[in-house]
């Protein structure tokens, strides 16, 4: 970084991080991203069970507003994303639903590969004045990021305090499954959504999907559900989505199963504002899904606005 270039450095490496980092890059400036895991995505997330590739955060996302389409048209091109379904009713209301190419990692890491950005990955940040910058943007869901304001003396103005101490989250819980062969009885697409379902809200053949060449199929639970059973060990979860899995796709040979908790998986009401700004060096922007409108496209507006006020701070 030249010296006349301004420290700025960004906490998380989700969606809404990549995409502060996108724009501060469009808008002339460097930055330093920390991911406190080992690869970009944060709730867009996949992992590998053996042979098996899941998603097991997000599974897809919409494009509403002219900005995210204008980037994920951009990033289809490069093949990072595609159009999974158009719905996942039948027949489907012809909406667009997009997933990550090879999984839903993909947004993000695309966004980071087209940033000029210094991305570190198992970074986590514990304390804000370790960065040495002059302006930070943090995507961790609120509660963390609140903390990490706090523990580093560089907290929100009271207004903003009592707000951002309000945000109240959802959980959701995620049991994997591989299996010994690909399941026949869902729709050809792999994608079952519950809307008002007490025990369930999606099931993903991951394989139908297109993620995952060996049967892999995951289960979210519903929010109530994952609420009522958060505290319950894994084994009896597993038990709990297996049957409810069973009820869907008839029987099936499950070769093992890996349970994932999402504490924070999705606000309960979201914050008007696009970011909370403060500070003067460091002049932090608080960002993510939590304002603006949850969800991808949410968090991924909600990370550009502060790179924007970033933008105007140095002006
Ligand atoms: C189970 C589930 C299903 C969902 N389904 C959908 C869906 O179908 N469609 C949709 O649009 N949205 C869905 N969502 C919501 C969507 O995933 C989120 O809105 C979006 O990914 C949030 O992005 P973000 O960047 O704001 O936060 P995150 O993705 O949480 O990113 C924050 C990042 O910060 C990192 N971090 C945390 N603390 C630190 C630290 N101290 N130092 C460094 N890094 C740190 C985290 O590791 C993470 O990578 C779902 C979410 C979940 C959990």
């Amino acid at each position: 970084m030249t010296s006349s270039s301004p420290e700025i450095a960004v906490v998380g490496a989700g969606i809404a991080g990549a995409s502060a980092a996108y724009r501060l890059s469009e808008l002339g400036f460097k930055s330093r991203v920390y991911e406190a895991g080992g690869r970009p995505g944060g709730r867009m997330a996949a992992t590998v069970i053996n042979e098996a590739i899941f998603d097991h955060g997000a599974q897809f996302f919409t494009t509403r507003g002219h900005k995210f389409r204008s980037a994920v048209d951009t990033a289809a091109a490069d093949g990072a994303v595609k159009v999974w379904t158009h719905g996942f009713d039948e027949p489907p209301d012809g909406y667009e639903r997009w997933r990550g190419v090879p999984d839903m990692t993909a947004l993000a890491s695309w966004l980071l590969s087209k940033a000029d950005a210094m991305v570190h990955f198992a970074q986590p940040v514990d304390h804000l004045k370790n960065l040495n910058a002059s302006a930070i943007v943090l995507t961790p869901p609120i509660p963390l990021s609140l903390a990490l304001a706090q523990r580093s003396n560089l907290e929100p103005p009271e207004k903003l305090l009592n707000e951002l101490r309000n945000v109240e989250y959802k959980r959701t819980i995620a049991v994997l499954f591989p299996l010994e062969e690909h399941p026949e009885s869902l729709p050809s697409h792999g994608g079952i959504q519950f809307l008002d379902d007490p025990a369930l809200a999606f099931i993903t053949d991951n394989a139908a999907k297109g993620v995952s060449d060996a049967p892999a199929v995951t289960v979210h639970l519903s929010n109530d559900a994952s609420l009522a059973l958060w505290n319950e060990p894994d084994h009896q979860l597993t038990e709990f989505a297996s049957k409810h899995l069973e009820a869907n796709i008839g029987a099936f040979v499950s070769l093992g199963s890996v349970v994932k908790r999402w504490r924070y998986a999705g606000p309960v009401q979201v914050l008007e504002e696009s970011a909370f700004v403060w500070g003067n060096r460091p002049f932090i922007a608080m960002a993510g899904e939590a304002f603006n409108g949850p969800k991808v496209e949410g968090a991924f507006d909600s990370g550009r606005y502060a790179a924007e006020k970033i933008a105007e701070f140095f002006s």
